[in-house]
């Protein structure tokens, strides 16, 4: 038994599933997970010190790679001046500037922990805001863990949202109401329908969370006419592609303004942070400026403020950097598509930016419907042996790839390689 296998049979009598978060656990390619013990740069290593190629970079945080010295040396600096105080500090009055400065559509920012945090409170806000109470989603698009936002497809569009967790009353996702990716039919067809009810539009604007699945031509722009004819508000769940498209994320990288942006990942570095923001007016809805309560304890976290803007520095003053990333993984994912066209193997490579996915299906995967097409089984048997191969992919088909600015030309190179060799065992 490896160190890790020991780890995890403990884990699971402690710990529900063994794991925190179930997308750590390696169920669903029948495996077991690797427990991490350190990283750098874009290298980890797990307990029984066999070192990967990491492709996770902790769900995205990591575009500058794993210890940066910039950010290391700002999360000491704070932590030597006391981990909390619960009140007012500068540096997140810091914070609020450079995001604002980085993405012209927000002028006021709120500091949350998570991504979870964010899209909740952004939701509320939109519903204070305009005094309306059902928003609309994406089947497919993951917006963290709330309630009313654990809603996947119904069975046509027209139906309200039914919860697809235990524990959710079904009355926390009636106002949820489910439309398809790329599909603006599916979205006019709920306007039409309650034409002053619908408080927001959420979006992944690129899909993140069912494998990479971009937003075809005019969906984005579409939306946001949708929303701007019925007064409801567009929000724009950057939480993955914030910061990683280029400085000022998928709004930028697009041209499509959003009213509202969520973010999480990129924003803390590794740490704990979310944050929401937008328009001044409708901020100001946020307590304790206006009626919309949002709270706690441990936001704007120094330590975790400092984590954050060093890397957003970072990021704020080299577009160069989003230019060789880009390029890079631009080359990476079409090199992955050449590959398999060469093999004859009719699977699809979706990429944008720094993010992609292969999916182990002959359809173009453009929306939920497509994805699910995907032979899971493959995946699993692909994924289980890059991993024993030393490269660090997410155990589960429906996830991105996340390239960083440290992935070297030499690490993407034995990449492929290895793929090429389990590709043509095939
Ligand atoms: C990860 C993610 C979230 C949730 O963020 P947490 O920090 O895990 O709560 C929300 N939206 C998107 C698009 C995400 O990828």
């Amino acid at each position: 038994m490896t160190k890790s296998e020991a780890l995890f049979k403990e884990a699971v009598t402690y710990i529900p599933g063994g794991v925190n978060s179930p997308v750590r656990a390696f169920g669903s390619i029948g495996s077991t997970p690797r427990f991490i013990k350190k990283a750098d740069m874009v290298l980890i290593w797990d307990e029984d010190d066999q070192e990967y190629i990491d492709f996770i970079g902790s769900w995205g945080p990591m575009i500058l790679g794993h210890n940066h010295p910039a950010v290391f040396d700002a999360v000491v600096d704070y932590a030597k001046r006391g981990l909390s105080y619960g009140a007012a500090t500068k540096i997140e009055v810091e914070m609020a500037k450079l995001v604002c400065s980085m993405v012209p559509s927000i002028e006021m920012v709120r500091m949350v922990n998570s991504g979870t945090e964010a899209v909740m409170s952004a939701i509320r806000t939109a519903r204070g805001y305009t005094r309306r109470d059902k928003i609309i989603k994406f089947t497919g698009c993951y917006h963290g863990h709330s309630d009313g936002l654990l809603v996947k497809a119904g069975s046509g569009v027209m139906t309200a949202g039914v919860p697809d967790s235990l524990g959710v009353p079904a009355g926390c996702t009636q106002d949820t109401l489910s439309a398809e990716y790329n599909n603006l039919d599916s979205v006019r067809m709920h306007f039409q329908r309650c034409p002053e009810e619908i408080a927001a539009v959420i979006v992944e604007p690129v899909a993140a969370n069912m494998g990479t699945v971009l937003p075809e031509d005019g969906f984005l722009q579409g939306l946001r006419e949708l929303c701007t004819k019925y007064g409801a508000l567009l929000i724009f769940d950057e939480v993955i592609t914030g910061f990683r498209l280029q400085a000022d994320g998928a709004q930028g990288y697009f041209g499509v303004t959003p009213d509202l942006t969520t973010y999480g990942k990129i924003i803390g570095a590794g740490m704990p942070v979310g944050a929401y923001g937008g328009r001044r007016e409708i901020m100001e809805v946020v307590s304790p400026c206006g009626g919309v309560y949002q709270a706690g304890t441990l936001s704007g976290n120094p330590v975790a403020m400092a984590a954050g803007i060093a890397q957003l520095s970072i990021l704020k003053s080299h577009p160069d950097y989003y230019v060789k990333l880009n390029q890079k993984a631009d080359r990476f994912f079409e090199s992955i598509k050449e590959m398999l066209k060469e093999r004859g193997l009719p699977y699809q490579v979706n990429h944008i930016a720094s993010l992609g996915s292969i999916f182990f299906t002959d359809q173009k995967v453009r929306d939920y419907d497509s994805a699910k097409t995907s032979d899971t089984k493959a995946y699993a048997d692909y994924c289980n042996y890059m991993i024993q191969h030393g490269i660090y992919l997410a155990p589960a088909q429906f996830e991105a790839m996340f390239i960083s600015m440290a992935h070297l030309p030499d690490q993407l190179c034995h990449t492929l390689d290895l793929m090429q060799a389990y590709f043509e065992r095939k």
